[in-house]
């Protein structure tokens, strides 16, 4: 494995510094103490004021100075980023909040925010001269792992969950990834052997605890830099699905990069969004812990969220940025999954739980409701439909005669 001295990682907590490389278990000086802590990238001392690299489109031109300094042979894009930043008036009245935005991710390469994540990951594992790359995944993760793996020539192993999509299951493999269908147990040991190898880079949480990729939390900086190019004052509040926590981590850094560099004075405050069936994070702070525990038992039909832990990183993105987290029920998801979808926005279902926070959120922060805020709309209900259940169940209707269609037509009305 080669290392570059060009860009560092770094521990927010011992100060430890290193070359970018695996650590699949964090920081390994917490780690010797028996802590689990986060490996981050280090920004820039002195960040060039210019993002960009190149006048394309694509995270590595728009942003490339901000991202890890790989080589540029590995700074490959497939044209993530740039999704749409929308203002959605009729959801002021819904929810009670003025001025609603959604960013809008499924108009990425394979429809899902991940694609920012491994855009950057994957050039990574390439620059370390990895063979491959594997992770954990409902599905999302592991089509996108598997597009950029292949853009650069890599192997991708996707360690599936038994409730991954056939949709997806299929997708992935025809895009040239493995999707292992295998219980907790052999998956938690195929990922253990991968990394022993030190020849594939993990672009996930290993067991038992979660600890976030430093190089895909660098991708998600983008979103941030992204919203705050596109509103001329932060938003109040940014509302993230929640489950390991990679997404609500690299939007928080990419804010902290922005202040850090004079662009912003007040960071947003993130607001991590989790189904009521699987909240370790917001169970956590409502019990006044401050380490987050494993749940015994975890389901929502939102299953891309639906993990029973939350990276403990996730209490210092929260804490930074005076945030806060809220859970709704799975009814909840679904009857705005729904709703959302009636309007023309077909969102994931733990992208319509974002979206269903609002209104508990605005309830335990009144003031935000004549402020700016941001959801997250991470994927599309396209790949989720069967988590929608009946919802989304209905096939097209067989009619036989014109009397007929009119007849449906005019039921409608
Ligand atoms: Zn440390």
């Amino acid at each position: 494995m080669s290392t570059s001295s060009t860009w560092h990682v770094g521990c927010r907590v011992c100060d430890w510094r290193g070359a970018p490389g695996l650590y699949p278990h964090g920081c390994p000086i917490c780690l010797e103490r028996g802590e689990v802590q986060a490996v981050v990238v280090e920004p820039p001392r002195q960040p060039n004021p210019n993002p960009r690299t190149g006048t394309g489109r694509g995270i590595w031109n728009r942003w490339g100075n901000w991202l890890p300094a790989v080589p540029a042979e590995h700074r490959r894009s497939l044209g993530e980023g740039d999704s749409p930043l929308l203002r959605v008036d009729w959801l002021s009245e819904v929810t009670g909040c003025a001025e609603v935005y959604l960013k809008m991710e499924a108009t990425n390469p394979t429809a899902a925010h991940k694609d920012r994540f491994h855009a950057v990951s994957t050039a990574v594992a390439a620059s370390l001269g990895m063979r491959g790359v594997f992770s954990s995944s409902t599905g999302n993760h592991g089509l996108s792992m598997t597009a950029y793996a292949r853009l650069h020539g890599l192997e991708s192993v996707v360690i599936s969950n038994p409730r991954m999509p056939a949709l997806l299951q299929r997708a992935i493999r025809f895009a040239g990834g493995v999707p292992f269908m295998v219980d907790s147990e052999v998956g938690a040991a195929i990922a253990a052997d991968l990394v022993a190898t030190g020849e594939w880079l993990p672009a996930s949480t290993l067991w038992p605890m979660p600890i976030g990729s430093p190089y895909g939390a660098e991708g998600y900086k983008t979103i941030a830099w992204e919203i705050a190019e596109e509103l001329a004052t932060p938003p109040a509040w940014i509302l993230i699905p929640t489950a390991g926590a990679d997404l609500l981590t690299g939007i928080w850094l990419g804010y902290e990069d922005l202040a850090r560099m004079g662009t912003i004075e007040h960071l947003p405050r993130l607001c991590a969004c989790q189904p009521a069936g699987a909240a370790p994070l917001v169970q956590t702070l409502r019990s006044g812990k401050t380490t987050i525990e494993r749940l015994d038992h975890a389901y929502s039909i939102a299953l891309s969220i639906a993990d029973p832990i939350t990276g403990q990183i996730a209490m210092d993105a929260l804490a930074a940025t005076d945030g806060d987290a809220v859970a709704v029920s799975d009814a909840e998801i679904l009857a705005m999954g729904e709703l959302l979808a009636r309007h023309g926005l077909l969102v994931e279902p733990s992208s319509a739980a974002s979206v269903a926070s609002l209104s508990h959120l605005a309830e335990r922060h009144p003031e935000m409701r004549d402020r700016p805020v941001v959801c997250i709309i991470t994927s599309s209900a396209l790949k989720w439909l069967d988590d929608y259940g009946a919802a989304a169940a209905g096939a097209g209707i067989p009619v036989d005669t014109l009397d007929d269609a009119w007849g449906v037509i005019d039921a409608r009305s």
